[in-house]
């Protein structure tokens, strides 16, 4: 019997279909993540959802967190951002469950989902198929889907027009396609949806940025700066 794809239990990414569990996960091998020290481990999506719940939280008008409780994997949580244009699930997560669904088809459905990296790739088909909604990753992350989809649209450059008021810039770093989500609305007037390419630092007052958070392997003088400028070129 073929399951639907079989889930890595320490990053959460999603494989294609497979009889037995995949022999390894390239995303826990690579140095920015790791393998845990019972070794690789699986679940299927059933199995998620009768371990783990929605948790929904509005973060402000128009953009609200959606996350799994408990927390699985690296703690993943993706957010619905709501437009005049068409709505946009930013980042992804590993189960996909009814009341999930539910509450996304309430706010109107999926225009798209974009991605900011590999860590949050999750179960991005059970998303996009559900939605009938492209699913947007940068080209030179390609590599790291585990499962393959007509779905998935890679997109290459340093932005990506998703909605009138939204665009994706790649800023590399973490990964070669790290992204992040600029909304021209919301709130304040601009709003900035990082995952972990960018990283607000406790104290607030200032960002940081890793090649690995968990095995704390720092990004170059020459990386940050290149970051900068990017940011810098786009506002
Ligand atoms: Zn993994
Ligand atoms: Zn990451």
């Amino acid at each position: 019997m073929t399951f639907a794809g079989y889930i890595c239990r320490t990053c959460g990414v999603q494989f294609a279909e497979s009889a037995e569990p995949p022999e390894e996960c390239p995303v826990c091998l690579d140095e920015r993540q790791y393998v845990g020290t019972d070794g690789q481990l699986w679940t299927t999506p059933d199995e998620l959802r009768q371990q783990h719940q929605a948790d929904i939280r509005e973060e402000e008008p128009g953009l609200t967190g959606i996350g799994m409780k408990p927390s699985f994997a690296i703690g993943q949580r993706a957010l619905l951002l709501e437009t005049p244009d068409g709505n946009v699930l930013w980042d992804c997560i590993p189960l996909l469950a009814e009341e999930m669904v539910s509450f996304v088809r309430s706010r109107g459905g999926l225009a798209a989902i974009a991605i900011s990296h590999p860590h949050y790739y999750a179960s991005l088909v059970e998303w996009g198929s559900t939605f009938d909604a492209r699913v947007y990753l940068h080209q030179a992350d390609s590599r790291w889907v585990m499962r393959q989809d007509p779905c998935v649209h890679f997109w290459s450059g340093e932005e990506c027009e998703l909605l009138p008021d939204v665009k994706l810039l790649r800023l590399g770093g973490h990964f070669a396609g790290g992204t992040v989500l600029h909304w021209r609305g919301g709130e304040k007037a601009g709003t900035l949806l990082s995952g972990d390419v960018v990283q607000v630092v406790a104290d607030r007052r200032w960002l940081s940025f890793m090649r690995s958070y968990p095995n704390y392997i720092p990004l170059s003088d020459a990386e940050v700066q290149a970051i900068r400028n990017l940011c810098e070129f786009s506002t």
